[in-house]
């Protein structure tokens, strides 16, 4: 799986499907938001979308 070095977004695509941004390989740690609008981790981290995120990418 790569992660996006924009947003974080964690994803097995060729691009980000949230930003269109470039991945990374070279990530570490995971996040799972199920529910962004009530989740505070979300709202931290400027999250809006449901998703597997990255904590760090580099
Ligand atoms: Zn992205």
């Amino acid at each position: 799986m790569l992660a996006c070095k924009k947003c974080m977004f964690l994803t097995d695509q060729d691009k980000c499907p949230l930003c269109g941004g470039d991945l990374s390989k070279e990530w570490q740690g995971m996040l799972v938001i199920l529910d962004w609008e009530t989740s505070k981790v979300a709202e931290h981290m400027g999250i809006r979308a449901n998703g597997k995120y990255a904590l760090k990418v580099r």
